[in-house]
């Protein structure tokens, strides 16, 4: 070590500054007395803090509303507005719209009565003048570790927030998912079954009508073995938005299996029902599905689907299975008729 990087270190202060995790840290001073204001912003000054200063109680609110400081110190006997009451306003727009959390240290001439005063009021330290610099050093740093610790907390709950809302949205995308039909779009069977228990109930205790619709793809084994089996997959996603599309709001369509598809219509008396239907068996008859050559050139193709229908209230259908049964039973009937057509379950009366 040469002569020059000897003399270097004894440049370096012998008594270090008495602590500087907090430098840079914004205190604001306010005091009416300059020489108090002097004499407080000597003892902090070797923490290297950044000061800001006022000389009155609006001067003080002015320059906290232009540049929040980590940490008030402030002097309780002001003319005008005096530190009680700017700290009351501090402490009364705390919230995260306003100041947030700014420690307050007031200091005062006044005795232990005073005190009680102001920590009541909402100050979060309270110094005595005449005060010793070191305690005044101590407080001012403690003040501004909570100061931290409060930021960071504040920061968290945000991020927490932000955080719970992201997997909300997710739990709602992952339901969403869990009850749809991933080719086309539509409900599962699962969710149709859990629904359909729950609209029966719901039918009944409303003495409301509850028609169930089952359809079938006609021939869809010659389409497949025709065109191919992705080309078999297109005319379903094309089937469920025609049916879809000839549907009201409140019906609920799902995909019951390959090229099955179920459909409860609430509120639905037989006939308009049986006019549901019809109108989605015509709108397939008419549907044409656009199948690509292999040379360039484009093929119409045009299918059909059976339909079986059933309604609640019915004597002979006292569950949501017999209704399904009887749906189903209407739908082979269809089959059996020659397809392309609508069957309906005759019902008993009620
Ligand atoms: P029917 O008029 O009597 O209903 O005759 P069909 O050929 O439509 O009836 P069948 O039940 O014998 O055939 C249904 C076919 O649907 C058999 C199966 O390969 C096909 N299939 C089932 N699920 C899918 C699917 O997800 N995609 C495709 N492309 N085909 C499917
Ligand atoms: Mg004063
Ligand atoms: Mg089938
Ligand atoms: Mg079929």
């Amino acid at each position: 070590m040469g002569d020059g990087d000897r003399k270097k270190t004894q440049e370096v202060p012998r008594r270090s500054p008495p602590g500087n995790e907090f430098m840079g840290r914004t205190v604001l001073l306010v005091d009416d007395d300059p020489a108090q204001l002097a004499h407080v912003r000597d003892g902090l000054s070797p923490y290297g803090y950044t000061f800001r200063e006022a000389n009155n109680g609006a001067q003080a609110l002015s320059a906290i509303r232009e540049n929040r400081p980590d940490l008030i110190l402030m002097d309780v006997e002001m003319p005008g507005l005096g530190g009680v009451e700017v700290c009351r306003i501090v402490k009364a727009n705390g919230g995260e719209g306003g100041f947030g959390f700014i420690p307050v240290i007031l200091m005062t001439a006044r005795q232990a009565a005073g005190k009680v005063e102001g920590l009541e009021l909402g100050a979060d330290d309270y110094l005595v003048k005449p005060f010793d610099m070191l305690e005044l050093g101590a407080r001012v740093k403690s003040m501004l570790r909570l100061k931290v610790l409060q930021d960071a907390l504040v920061e968290k709950n945000r991020e927490l927030d932000k955080a719970n809302k992201e997997l909300a949205r997710k739990r709602e995308e992952l339901l969403a998912l869990s009850r749809t039909d991933a080719l086309t779009g539509l409900f599962n069977r699962r969710y149709f079954e859990e629904r359909m228990n729950e609209e029966f109930l719901r039918a009944r205790r409303y003495q409301s009508h509850l028609s169930l619709v089952m359809l079938d793809i006609d021939h869809f084994k010659r389409i497949n073995d025709t065109f191919g089996h992705p080309f078999g997959d297109e005319v379903l996603k094309a089937v469920a938005q025609t049916a879809r599309a000839r549907l009201r709001e409140v019906d609920l369509l799902a995909r019951y299996g390959g090229e099955e598809f179920i459909a409860l219509l609430p509120e639905a008396a037989p006939t308009d029902a049986l006019r549901a239907c019809e109108r989605v068996r015509e709108a397939i008859e008419n549907l044409e599905v656009v199948h690509p050559r292999a040379d360039g050139t484009r093929q119409s193709v045009r299918l059909t689907a059976s339909l079986g229908l059933a309604t609640v209230p019915a004597t002979d259908l006292p569950s949501a299975e017999t209704l399904l049964r009887a749906a189903d039973a209407s739908l082979y009937e269809a089959k059996g008729a020659g397809r392309n057509r609508v069957h309906q379950h005759p019902g008993g009366l009620t």
